[in-house]
């Protein structure tokens, strides 16, 4: 109680929010204002467990470099991190800290203040996620040694698609896996879809629960939602992050035959195949060549290779059929987005996936979409078609929003 009444004082003050999202070997953190989204310090730890860890900072304009010591794990990376936040006179800013969280399960639609219950919930859900909700414990331990006085707040990646209806979430599998062993779809990216679907809100210049979208979020990760009034109907990825289009190193939607091809007659163990679907598919594997967009679009341009075009074709061709299906959750439609590092910035994927989308309306203004990447935002429609929008995402500045708010509320 005492500690929950510290926390509620902290939030009250509210003036940046130290957004952390832990991986396996990294740990990826941003110090934002809730309220601008300016970001006052930002950076990577990388490659920790070896003794190749280092810790890149930037603030104000310059980056530096720090290598890890021993034991090269997350709690050293935070006590550096710590170390130049102190430097640079910004510990005293930070109220609060917002972690991503992968996989919240049904239990957790919104965010959530961290407490043991729910430290173990999400150490329960791993089942789910076994790749991602250790790392992001980890990080939250890590962050409750390095930060011991400030709340800690979870932001879940699967919390905005809790709204989507039964006929989307259950599989055509028996009913009880689902009701005694929660496999279900889930869907991922949702603190992405949800930022750029408010953004997209503020360009129709009407409330998001009004808003009728569909949301493709291409990075190394690939999802597609489609948002019905403000709320995610449905979206292309499942119980993990493997179901759905094509991705950097992931398969997609594959016929679950073909697994047992792999095991039965091609001698694969079951771990090799994780590998397989997981690692060294997608446009890696299609291609031969690289999981990059950036390098097989170069491949394909300048070099006519014929299997990086075969990948990027297979990709763009998967996600306009993965948009087009979600004409069946809507009756109205105000526009598509573009978002992740591909959706940001490939010129080529998005005029790809558009000249397929005809049926639906939609055509590109070439002009505007050479001219809208690398950060910038706005409509690329050509004057006729619906309109379709590049939005940078803003996942960060989501937690801390999501995490000030929360904070806010129970200090009322
Ligand atoms: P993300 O996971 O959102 O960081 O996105 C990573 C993907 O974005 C990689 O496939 C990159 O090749 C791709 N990407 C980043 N910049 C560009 C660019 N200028 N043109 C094409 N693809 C890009």
């Amino acid at each position: 109680m005492t500690q929950q009444k510290t926390h509620n004082k902290a939030a009250v003050k509210a003036d940046a929010i130290l957004v952390i999202n832990c991986g396996s070997s990294s740990v990826k953190f941003s110090l934002i204002r809730p309220l601008s989204g300016e970001t006052l310090l930002s950076g990577l730890a990388e490659c920790l467990l070896s003794s190749a860890a280092e810790i890149t900072i930037k603030h104000h304009g310059k980056k530096q470099s720090y290598k890890l010591t021993a034991p090269f794990n997350h709690q050293a990376a935070l006590a550096v991190l710590v170390e130049q936040l102190q430097q640079s006179n910004l510990v005293k800013d930070i109220s609060a800290i917002g972690h991503r969280v992968v996989h919240g399960g049904e239990q957790y639609s919104e965010p959530t203040l961290l407490n043991p219950q729910v430290e173990q919930a999400i150490g329960e859900l791993a089942k789910l996620a076994p790749l991602h909700n250790p790392a992001n414990l980890n990080g939250i331990k890590a962050c409750q040694q390095a930060f011991a006085d400030l709340p800690q707040v979870a932001v879940f990646d699967t919390a905005f698609h809790q709204s989507m209806p039964e006929k989307a979430y259950i599989y055509g599998l028996p009913y009880s896996l689902y009701k005694e062993h929660g496999i279900r779809r889930y869907g991922f990216h949702g603190t992405s879809h949800y930022f750029v679907a408010k953004q997209a809100a503020k360009y129709l210049n009407k409330p998001l629960e009004q808003c009728n979208l569909i949301s493709a979020h291409l990075g190394n990760g690939c999802s597609v939602a489609v948002i019905k009034n403000g709320e995610s109907v449905d979206t292309s990825m499942g119980m993990t992050p493997g179901e759905g289009v094509l991705m950097g190193t992931r398969c997609g939607d594959i016929d679950a035959g073909i697994i047992f091809h792999l095991v039965d007659n091609l001698g694969y163990s079951i771990n090799e195949v994780d590998k397989l679907v997981n690692k060294e598919s997608g446009l890696l594997g299609v291609s031969g060549l690289s999981n990059d967009c950036r390098t097989l679009e170069d491949a394909m341009l300048t070099d006519n290779n014929a299997q990086a075009k075969l990948a990027m074709t297979v990709f763009c061709y998967r996600i306009a059929k993965s948009i087009a299906s979600y004409s069946a959750s809507l009756t109205q439609l105000d526009g598509l987005i573009f978002t992740g590092g591909i959706g940001e910035n490939s010129t080529w994927v998005r005029t790809e996936i558009v000249k397929q989308l005809g049926l639906l309306n939609f055509s590109l203004d070439e002009e505007k979409n050479q001219a809208t990447r690398f950060g910038a935002s706005g409509n690329i429609a050509d004057k006729n078609s619906r309109s379709c929008w590049v939005i940078a995402t803003n996942e960060e500045w989501v937690i801390a929003e999501q995490s000030a708010q929360l904070l806010a509320n129970a200090a009322k």
